[in-house]
């Protein structure tokens, strides 16, 4: 039913129902994700057109954008050199002549809509005459009606703002309908945030904001505008942002006020003689992150702490130190990572240390035998076993643990939200260490883990030589092998990653397993073994002891090598079709090599045709090896929402605020949001009420709150 005026309209309507929108362009706008009144409020314009200066005709230079008024005298079509027809039309005013012409153009609708006499305002880029004459012309002009009906003043003498449009939408349209919305729904839009936080800013009225960014008024700043910083966008921005860090400050400080966890003493004797074990020296960073840790975990309230340290900043003795804190204190403490492979290697690692130290490690992945498994379980459930490593099947049902004392999640971005608290919920508030190894640009670290504390490996340990970065075409597949056999005969080994082509576990196993022959033929001399994710556990096992050990040259993998694989003599890498890859996942990969005393190598192999995005890639994998730069550009090329699956996290979605570009803001919506929680943790004071309801509308059931406040 559509509801006519005297009905209560709300933000809430759907955008069916708005002048000038029906069904049709309604299903158009919802591809945008334009749904409701509200959604239009927030689709704001990507850019802007200045059509605020006008002109008369004599003052108009070529090269220029520019508006102006003037008649119509005559219009047609014409045709042109090659028999090629165009619309003409002739235009003046008072001051001269110009020609405005259409190459694309339905002529019957131009006649319709334009006749001689009429008054008209033009808008676009000026270009000389053809014939090289004084007199200008202009191709494809934006034309508006000067009449006192209908739009006029949507679409000249001011700022005019320019949105992303979508097929069979025109711009125009889109313009107007944004138009009427905002003169229909400005009146609901209340402020909600509080006044103190206003003043403090300077931000408009909310109302004024959105007014000003959707159609700002003669005197706004263009520059400002464009650069999505003019006060209403620093509003609207502040905003969004605000309230998602308001929902971090009051996780934070409600898991503060519970003071349900326990201490750990720590720094103990097995801490001691693990540390005597270890053949090198903790680096710097890595002290600092410890003795953060360490802090935490003698504090009574549970740790809640994210490691963030590029690949091969030495992330795992770090979490092996706080596992055996547990031990000491008569705790378990459970290690749960994404891959097999990776927790079969972490076992693997920590074996020869826990028998030593007397402690019992045990692992538990879905490979396990049934008979197996029960043992193990149960060993957990009494408490028998120290320290457990893991994948998933940690956090499966059947699995108990006698008393929890820390968790740490190894590559914790392959893990959803509702994972990662699993594991924790498995003991009585144990002390958790978050670790992720694709390192989480500054302002989207402080938006996805805003309510945890952060230490930062940001040193790698010394000795390593860089890693150099190289990009091949196709046909230069040759060297790259030339240079793999060089390494080979140096005593090095590779890996040869081959992507996943298809969603299907088969062809990728065909890929892998075909450029292991290609490669055993081209290299008959040479061992060449292959790895993927379908090899049962023990085949697994044995072809990573035969390349740990040397034995093997070449290992030719699926992505299943991606995260945490450590054999420091394998010094060079190549990925074949690596513009098929993410740049995280390059990053992950790349992280493979550079582990040891040589220099190392990877090589990207792409192949023809690439696109845009992935020449950037590639060419950012080939610049730099720091992962805190690869990992900004991923967040510039992909945008937040896909950056490391942060879908899934359940953050919501930013419609207007960019965190790349708007770091400034969220430092500041972040200040604001902690203080306010400081001052009124349950957002109880009258002067919040808005805020309150706002904040409950938006946030409930994101970012894991299932029930705020
Ligand atoms: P990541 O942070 O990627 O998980 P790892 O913990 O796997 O890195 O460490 C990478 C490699 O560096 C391992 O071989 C590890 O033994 C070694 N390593 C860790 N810390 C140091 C250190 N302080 N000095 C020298 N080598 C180290
Ligand atoms: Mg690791």
């Amino acid at each position: 039913m559509k509801p006519n005026t005297k009905r209560c309209l709300s933000l809430s309507d759907s955008v069916q129902f708005i002048k000038g929108v029906g069904p049709r362009r309604a299903a158009m706008l919802k591809k945008r994700g334009i749904e409701t009144a509200e959604d239009c409020f927030f689709f704001v314009p990507h850019r802007y057109e200045d059509r605020g200066q006008v002109k008369t005709i004599a003052q108009l230079k070529a090269g220029e954008h520019a508006t102006f008024w003037a008649k119509i005298i005559d219009l047609g079509t014409t045709k042109g050199r090659g028999r090629r027809k165009f619309f003409e039309m002739i235009v003046s005013d008072d001051s001269g002549f110009i020609r405005a012409i259409w190459f694309r153009f339905n002529a019957k609708y131009m006649c319709k809509r334009y006749s001689s006499g009429q008054r008209i305002i033009l808008s676009g880029k000026l270009e000389s005459d053809w014939k090289g004459g004084s007199s200008l012309q202009i191709i494809h002009p934006n034309i508006e009606l000067d009449s006192a009906k209908g739009i006029s003043g949507i679409e000249t003498g001011r700022i005019i703002p320019i949105y992303y449009t979508t097929e069979g939408l025109h711009l125009k349209t889109l313009r107007t309908i944004m138009y009427n919305v905002l003169e229909q729904y400005l009146p609901f839009i209340e402020d909600f945030l509080p006044e103190s936080i206003v003043q403090r800013n300077r931000f408009p009225k909310r109302s004024k904001a959105f007014r000003e960014v959707h159609f700002p008024s003669k005197n706004a700043s263009l520059k400002d505008l464009g650069n999505s910083r003019s006060p209403g966008h620093r509003r609207i921005i502040f905003e969004e942002l605000f309230l998602i860090q308001l929902a971090l400050a009051y996780r934070k400080r409600n898991r503060k006020d519970e003071s349900l966890g326990f201490s750990l003493k720590t720094r103990g004797q097995t801490i001691q003689r693990f540390i005597k074990r270890i053949k090198f020296e903790l680096t710097e960073a890595q002290k600092r992150a410890l003795g953060e840790i360490m802090g935490d975990l003698e504090k009574d309230k549970p740790m809640n702490r994210l490691l963030q340290g590029d690949v091969g900043s030495g992330k795992t003795i770090v979490a092996f130190i706080t596992l055996l804190t547990a031990f000491e204190n008569g705790y378990q403490g459970a290690l749960m990572a994404p891959t097999e492979i990776l927790a079969e290697q972490h076992f693997l690692n920590l074996k020869a240390d826990c028998e030593a130290l007397g402690v019992s490690l045990e692992l538990v992945t879905s490979n396990l035998k049934p008979k197996e498994k029960k043992t193990i379980l149960k060993k957990i459930r009494n408490g028998a076993v120290h320290l457990i490593i893991g994948t998933h099947a940690l956090i499966q049902q059947d699995v108990e643990f006698k008393n929890l004392g820390t968790t740490v999640i190894d590559e914790q971005h392959r893990f959803g939200v509702r994972q990662r608290e699993s594991l924790t919920k498995k003991g009585l508030h144990p002390h958790t260490l978050t670790m992720t190894a694709t390192p989480i640009p500054r302002s989207l670290a402080l938006t996805l883990y805003g309510d945890m504390d952060v230490s930062l490996l940001n040193e790698l340990p010394p000795g390593r030589y860089p890693k150099e970065t190289q990009v091949f075409y196709g046909n230069e597949q040759e060297q790259a092998y030339y240079l793999a056999r060089k390494k080979i005969d140096e005593g090095r080994q590779v890996y040869v990653v081959c992507p996943l082509i298809e969603e299907t576990e088969t062809m990728d196993l065909k890929t892998v397993s075909e450029t292991r022959e290609q490669l055993q033929r081209r290299f008959p001399d040479l061992t060449v073994d292959l790895l993927h994710g379908q090899m049962k556990k023990e085949e697994r096992a044995h072809v990573m002891a035969q390349f740990r050990t040397g034995k093997t040259n070449i290992l030719v993998a699926t992505t299943i090598i991606e995260v945490g694989i450590d054999i420091p003599n394998a010094s060079l890498m190549i990925v074949e079709h690596a513009e098929r890859f993410g740049l995280s996942q390059l990053h992950q990969l790349r992280g493979r090599i550079g582990r040891g005393e040589h220099q190392s190598h990877c090589l990207l192999i792409a192949y023809y045709p690439l696109t845009e995005d992935a020449k950037t890639r590639l060419e950012v994998m080939r610049r730099s090896s720091d992962g805190f730069v690869v990992a900004e550009e991923d967040l510039k090329i992909r945008g937040p929402g896909d950056f490391m699956g942060t879908r899934q996290s359940g953050m919501p979605e930013l419609r207007v605020a960019n965190l790349i570009r708007d770091v400034d803001l969220l430092t500041s919506a972040r200040k604001e949001a902690f203080l306010l929680i400081d001052q009124d943790s349950n957002l109880s004071n009258p002067s919040n009420q808005k805020l309150k309801r706002e904040f409950k509308r938006v946030m409930s059931g994101k970012l894991g709150l299932m029930d705020i406040i």
